[in-house]
Formats: C-alpha cells, sequence, structure tokens
C-alpha cells in the first residue's frame, strides 16, 4: 500500500493561528511503513478525524523540515504516540539540528522515547523501514529548512517546504509529483517565501508530471488557490492542482 495525506494545508502565521486551513503535516504510507512529514498544530486530532483514521501509534518516523511552530508543534505528542507513550522504544525523528539542543523543540523527557533522533544535513539521505529520502540543499528561511525527495514505488515525489525563491530549486526538485509550499499570492520583498509567481518558475524549471499547491497564506486563499491552480495548469500545460485538507495521493505504483 502507499499514499500521500494533507492532514492541513496551511500555511502562514494567521492561516494556521485562525485554522482557516488545518496544519497537521502530510503523512506518508509506503508498504509496511509510516511517516509524518511537519505535524504542525492540531497533527494528532486531523489523524483522528481522518477518514480511515491514521493511527500515530503505528507511526515509523518522523521528518520536520524545520522548526517554524506550523510545521513542529505537535512533534512531542506525536512522538509519544509512535513510542506508545513512552513505553515501547521505536520510531526515528529526523529534524534539522538548529530544532535540536538547547533550544530544543522535543522536550527533555521524550527525547528518549524514540530509537534515535536523526539531525538532517544538505544533500544527505536516510532511512526508516522501506521509507527513504533525500534533503535538499539549505533552504533561504530564518529556520534551518530542508526540502525532500523521496520515491513511492516507481513515482518520485518532492517536498519543497518553505523557503525564498533561487534558481538551484529547480535543479535538485525534478520530480513526478512536486508539491509546493506557495504563501503568498503576490510577491512580498523581505519575507522568505514563495509566492505564486515563484512557484510557476519552479514548475517550468522542474517540469513534473504533476504540481501540487500548498501551504497557503491568507492572500492566496484569497485569490482561490484551484483558480490558480487551473490557471496555471493552461500557462504551463502541466497538471497543478491546489491541495485540500483531507486530500490524498493513491495509486502508486510499487515496485
Ligand atoms: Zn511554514
Ligand atoms: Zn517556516
Amino acid at each position: 500500500m502507499a499514499f500521500l495525506k494533507f492532514l492541513g494545508t496551511a500555511g502562514a502565521r494567521f492561516v494556521m493561528i485562525e485554522q482557516l486551513r488545518s496544519s497537521g503535516g502530510v503523512w506518508v504510507s509506503f508498504k509496511d511503513t509510516n511517516v509524518l512529514i511537519d505535524p504542525g498544530p492540531g497533527s494528532i486530532v486531523r489523524c483522528a478525524a481522518s477518514r480511515p483514521k491514521l493511527n500515530p501509534t503505528k507511526l515509523d518516523g518522523i521528518i520536520l523540515t524545520h522548526k517554524h511552530l506550523d510545521h513542529s508543534n505537535d512533534i512531542n505528542v506525536m512522538i509519544e504516540a509512535m513510542t506508545e507513550g513512552g513505553f515501547k522504544k521505536r520510531g526515528v525523528v529526523f529534524c534539522p539540528t538548529d530544532a535540536l539542543g538547547e533550544d530544543s523543540i522535543i522536550l527533555k523527557y521524550a527525547a528518549n522515547f524514540p530509537e534515535r533522533i536523526e539531525a538532517l544535513k544538505p544533500n544527505s539521505n536516510y532511512a526508516v523501514k522501506d521509507f527513504s529520502f533525500q534533503t535538499s540543499m539549505r533552504h533561504i528561511h530564518p529556520a534551518e529548512t530542508y526540502g525532500l525527495k523521496f520515491n513511492l514505488g516507481d513515482t518520485s515525489v518532492g517536498l519543497l517546504s518553505d523557503t525564498k525563491f533561487f534558481k538551484e530549486l529547480g535543479s535538485f526538485y525534478k520530480t513526478d509529483i512536486l508539491i509546493i509550499s506557495v504563501v503568498f499570492f503576490e510577491p512580498r520583498q523581505g519575507i522568505d517565501h514563495l509566492c505564486l509567481a515563484d512557484a510557476e518558475e519552479i514548475i517550468r524549471l522542474t517540469q513534473p508530471k504533476k504540481a501540487i499547491l500548498t501551504h497557503f497564506g491568507r492572500t492566496m486563499l484569497r485569490a482561490k488557490p484551484h483558480i490558480q491552480a487551473e490557471a496555471l495548469t493552461k500557462r504551463l500545460g502541466i497538471e497543478v492542482v491546489a491541495a485540500n485538507d483531507g486530500m490524498s495521493l493513491r495509486n502508486f505504483r510499487l515496485t
């Protein structure tokens, strides 16, 4: 079995705070392995509300692209779930180095629950059971941030997390399915996030079979992501869709 499910599509702070969209991250199941990427606020609630339910005690790994709250808030409760309340030492947590140490987002008492905690480095490979992934170069974002690339069977998936635009993104993220965090509708100087025009440029450079926009800020929501996605599809001749909370991708051919 392989599927990927959006437990949230909220981007900027206010969309998260007002829960205009959920902020639960992305759940990936591949063969016998379950991983949760960026469990933001409400991730545990979204798992329970998911139909069919997603059971966080079955997680094998938790991956943070960076430590900002909209990506990491539920990390401790998810560690508790993955390790059955800390009674079963299991699972792996992957996060950038600046999410650990003195200002760790993982509570001290929970840090010993998982089998291991791995600090992410740029352009490196990691694995937990059947799921392996590669980190991108360091993104341009106030916290140490990496995007991810992984294969679900013969389909390559890129998850482009928060960053300011830079053209090297176009070479790393050449994948079949590319998920892009698009916070702003219009360009905003001085804030390290992508706007819609940046996403368009990245799709043009990477030529995926399918691009998925997510992590929407308020201006993107006002501009109706699905309408913007349709316009991009027409302009680029590439299927672009806007993610919704609860949306899932299935039917990956397992190899
Ligand atoms: Zn974010
Ligand atoms: Zn961020």
